[in-house]
């Protein structure tokens, strides 16, 4: 039993550096990030800012200040098809309904890379 015990906790742990910050740790999963790293996996809803992509964000800036869909499509050199397909994202993402609520949330959480009135 003991001899066991001995060889389970010599493999447990393998040494590793982090992919991310490249710290070392030791891990007996599959983890290639140290666990600092890994930690900040908070819900959608505390974060919103981290579930965005930098493309997102950008929408959002622009619909917090009241653009219209046309708008942001020519400031983005996106189609409209696709501003609306990213909204579609966003709203689900944030778990919104409106472009209003979506620009309430970004000044409120500040997640819209845009200085604050
Ligand atoms: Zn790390």
């Amino acid at each position: 039993m003991k001899e066991v015990n001995i060889l389970v906790d010599r493999c447990a742990f393998t040494p590793r550096s982090c992919a991310r910050c490249g710290t070392g740790f030791h891990t007996r999963g599959k983890e290639y990030t140290c666990a600092a790293c890994r930690k900040p996996k908070l819900p959608a809803a505390e974060k919103p800012g981290h579930t965005l992509s930098f493309r997102e964000q950008q929408i959002v800036a622009l619909i917090a200040e009241a653009k219209a869909n046309k708008e942001i499509a020519y400031n983005l050199c996106l189609s409209e098809g696709t501003v609306k397909e990213y909204l579609y994202h966003i709203f689900r993402k944030l778990n919104v309904t409106s472009r209003t609520e979506l620009a309430l949330r970004s000044v409120r959480d500040g997640f819209a890379d845009r200085p604050t009135a």
